[in-house]
């Protein structure tokens, strides 16, 4: 493996990549290559056991060109400054291609969540929230779910913002449960939106994704979704991964059943309809026609890339490719769905949850559903325009395109405040 690529300076050059294409200064490029601002607090908990134990966590505000920072918070022991930095840049981009109206942020937690009792994480969930009190709000900045976190992390949040401001503001946070004022199809959303937009890629293939085989990477929320949207659908999926390994089965697995068997087990591995188990390297390099790498950044390096054997990538992860990953894959057959379009799916219900928030009004899946599909299908087509206008290598420098001109339309459009 070579030496991992750092996602801030990846962030960075996918923005030069495409500014490149773009008649915008220097100036205001480099602006959008460095966050406006990143906190950096260092949380005291309170163990089970009376001790305490110090915990660094971030929250990085990149752009609110577009509107109030928007972007999840993720729990895991390689959360590093960097990683958050890159992260809240992707979300600015991501909201930009789909065209929503937020800007884009990430926090997270350096913590292997799987090592602390519920009461311990919910102290410290607690403790990041107070810290955040001042810098979150339905208009400032909107965190989500993201790794190791999810409703219960989500509604925690709400209730110490909400109790601390002595106010009612369900908007403060999107990812909630029902009952906390989350949306209906929040937590299927990045799932179905890497799928939407794999049917969009075959489509402009010629090609049918029902007669698909599929393989992916990581079996959390993203990539269990997608396992069983696809196979809705028809397609095979022949392979699934978690950090314990891949499972492979030639004639497609029932991904309810492989996701019932890690719910009780912990893992894919073992799963009893599996003919094969090898590597998430093998996974990334078997040839299918559908390739969804679903767990974290960096998966496919440029020495990987070499192997790949996917006609599709759709990326539900955020920066799984490496640029270096992305140059190799360029100059082969491989048609890559960015994850700033793959998993937008998340956003953009975290975007009809804030609405429903706002308005007091909430919709049934059906039509939170529709829209989604609306938002991603005019999201591949504003992709394939601009990949065909310009004559591109990649759809990811056709995504950076769009986005980094709106997010630059809405800079230029607000002049300058001294
Ligand atoms: N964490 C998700 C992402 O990376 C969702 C963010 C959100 O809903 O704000 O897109």
């Amino acid at each position: 493996m070579s030496e991992e690529a750092n996602p801030f300076e990846s962030l960075q050059s996918q923005v030069d990549d495409a500014a490149e294409y773009l008649d915008v200064g220097d100036d205001v490029i480099e602006r959008l290559k460095h966050p406006e601002r990143v906190l950096e607090t260092n949380l005291t908990v309170e163990l089970d056991d009376g001790s305490l134990e110090r915990f660094t966590a971030f929250r990085s505000q990149f752009n609110g060109d577009r509107g109030p920072y928007k972007g999840g918070i993720r729990y895991h022991p390689n959360v590093t400054r960097d990683e958050v930095t890159a992260l809240s840049g992707w979300m600015v981009y991501k909201c930009a291609v789909v065209d929503i109206p937020f800007g884009g942020g990430k926090g997270g937690i350096v913590v292997d969540p799987t090592e602390y009792s519920d009461s311990e994480i919910e102290r410290l969930t607690r403790a990041f929230a107070k810290e955040l009190r001042p810098f979150i709000g339905e208009d400032k900045d909107i965190p989500a779910p993201d790794v190791n976190t999810g409703q219960r992390e989500m509604n925690w949040i709400k209730d110490t913002y909400e109790t601390l401001e002595n106010t009612t503001e369900p908007g403060v946070i999107t990812g909630k449960a029902l009952d906390s004022g989350g949306s209906e199809g929040r937590v299927e959303a990045t799932g179905r939106s890497t799928i939407i937009a794999a049917r969009e890629a075959f489509d402009y293939l010629g090609r049918d994704l029902s007669d698909a085989t599929v393989a992916i990477q990581g079996y959390g929320n993203a990539g269990w979704i997608a396992a069983k949207l696809v196979e809705d659908r028809g397609a095979d999926v022949v392979a699934v991964s978690d950090s314990s390994g891949a499972i492979y089965n030639a004639d497609g697995f029932d991904a309810r059943d492989v996701k019932a068997f890690k719910n009780e087990t912990g893992t894919v591995s073992g799963y009893s309809e599996a003919n094969e188990e090898f590597t998430n390297e093998e996974l990334l390099t078997l040839d299918v026609d559908l390739l969804i790498p679903a767990a974290l950044e960096n998966a496919i390096d440029a020495d990987l890339a070499e192997d790949v054997s996917a006609d599709v990538i759709s990326e539900a992860a955020n920066g799984p490719l490496t640029p270096a990953a992305d140059e190799v894959l360029a100059t082969e057959d491989v048609l890559i769905i960015p994850d700033i379009l793959a998993n937008a799916g998340g956003v953009t219900v975290s975007y009809f949850e804030w609405v429903q928030n706002r308005q007091r009004f909430y919709w049934s899946e059906e039509k939170v559903n529709e829209e989604l599909e609306g938002i991603i299908v005019d999201g591949f087509d504003a992709l394939t325009d601009a990949y065909e206008k310009h004559d591109l290598e990649t759809l990811r420098q056709a995504a950076y395109i769009v986005a980094i001109q709106r997010v630059v339309d809405s800079f230029e459009e607000a002049g300058s405040f001294p």
